[in-house]
């Protein structure tokens, strides 16, 4: 988001951040381990109720906010891939869930009494076609039955709640592929006996994520969000949230990437000279200052249509590309500014080039954004 936005709450992230410098980040990413202060310290500050409304305990404030908070996080070297899922995700609870499920848990998250950090979307063998999930719900009595499996579920180990998509009719039963699948809220400290696995997944990134089991797990009629079978289309409603506060995060990023090759290239003596007088050291880190404003540009269009409830659905789109294109590009040209020095653990480079890879594929991959653009933007026949 441009500079102008939000400067006091920029002020403070950034002041919170400062408790939680390099160090902090790169002994947690060596020991693939979750970061429990910097998580607390977020809720305490209220950061990750943003968007809660106001008369369930949360701030009430709007996307803009919250992308700020996400951008400086990230453009102080941190990272919200550890929290930011709670930001978006409690809005499919917010907007399709019963009184009862609001009133009962928006307040606890808001206070962190309860935390909501886990989506369990992809499965093993569905990949990003998610109308092939396989993982069911049955119902029986006043419960659901939920079997099966899921893959890449980020932070399962360090939420109390759950949302999780399952078929409640086949696949070939509905009039479009997505029709059929639900949304339920699982409470993992009761399920973790009674049928719900959780392994962690050591990745590239230090993302908390974990495969997660489903056996014959048994959840409460009650825990169904909205009504059955349209839980995609609840799915659907929360993904410009998620694209922005992506989009704001790749931004942040780009930005840190930027200012730590600008220090550096001003600093290193190389030849009698510090190496940022040589325009082949100049010239990559202008390319990427000028995407990493464009991104921003874009993003800031997608929020004021989103704020103002109209359609951003294409500009929302187009920040999450423009902004991760750009965090890669400046996470290519920090690392080559910085030559040797690039790959020491020590200046966090490297630890961030992996961070700011995953914004390529999750959540959501780059093709299937350019898909989006390609045929419900511009009109191009549909390949799938
Ligand atoms: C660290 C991490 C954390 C994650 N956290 C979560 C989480 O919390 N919850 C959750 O549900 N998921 C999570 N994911 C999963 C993530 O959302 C998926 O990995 C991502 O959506 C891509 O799906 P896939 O891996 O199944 O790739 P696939 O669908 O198997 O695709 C593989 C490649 O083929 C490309 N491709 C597929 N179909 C087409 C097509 N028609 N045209 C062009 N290209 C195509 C894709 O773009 C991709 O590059 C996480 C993933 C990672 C790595």
């Amino acid at each position: 988001m441009t500079e102008r936005s939000h400067p006091e709450i920029r002020e403070a992230v950034q002041a919170l951040c400062k408790d939680f410098p390099g160090e902090y980040w790169r002994q947690l990413d060596r020991e693939r381990a979750y970061p429990q202060d910097f998580a607390k310290a977020l809720t305490d500050a209220g950061y990750l109720a943003v968007l809660i409304p106001e008369e369930y305990g949360g701030s009430g404030l709007g996307i803009s906010e919250a992308a700020a908070i996400l951008e400086e996080i990230h453009r102080s070297g941190g990272n919200g891939g550890a929290c930011h899922a709670q930001m978006y995700m409690m809005g499919t609870v917010l907007r399709h869930g019963s009184d009862e499920q609001k009133q009962d848990i928006l307040p606890k998250i808001a206070t962190g009494e309860l935390r909501l950090q886990a989506f369990g979307v992809t499965e093993p063998t569905s990949g990003t076609d998610t109308s092939r999930i396989r993982t069911t719900a049955q119902r029986d009595g006043d419960d659901y039955v939920i079997s099966g499996q899921k893959v890449w579920t980020s932070r399962a180990e360090h939420s109390d709640l759950m949302l999780v998509l399952a078929r409640t009719s086949p696949r070939d039963e509905g009039e479009k592929p997505h029709d059929g699948i639900s949304v339920f809220i699982i409470d993992m400290r009761d399920a973790k006996e009674n049928g719900l696995t959780i392994k962690s997944l050591r990745a590239m990134v230090n993302h908390a994520t974990t495969e997660v089991f489903f056996d014959d797990l048994r959840v409460p009629a009650r825990n169904l969000v909205g009504e059955e079978g349209k839980g995609f289309r609840y799915l659907l409603d929360g993904l410009n949230a998620e694209r922005i506060l992506i989009a704001a995060e790749a931004i942040g990023d780009a930005r840190w990437f930027i200012e730590k090759a600008v220090a550096y290239a001003n600093e290193r003596q190389v030849f009698d000279r510090p190496i940022g007088q040589n325009q082949g050291i100049q010239f990559p880190i202008a390319r990427v200052y000028a995407q990493a404003e464009a991104a921003d540009l874009i993003t800031w269009k997608a929020i004021e249509l989103f704020d103002a409830d109209s359609d951003c659905g294409a500009e929302a789109n187009m920040a999450k590309l423009l902004a991760a294109d750009a965090s890669w590009a400046a996470a290519d040209m920090c690392l080559q500014t910085h030559g040797g020095f690039g790959f020491a653990e020590e200046y966090d480079i490297e630890r961030k080039f992996r961070e700011t890879r995953l914004f390529q594929v999750a959540p959501i991959s780059t093709n299937l954004i350019l898909s989006y653009i390609a045929e419900y933007v511009l009109g191009l026949p549909r390949s799938f």
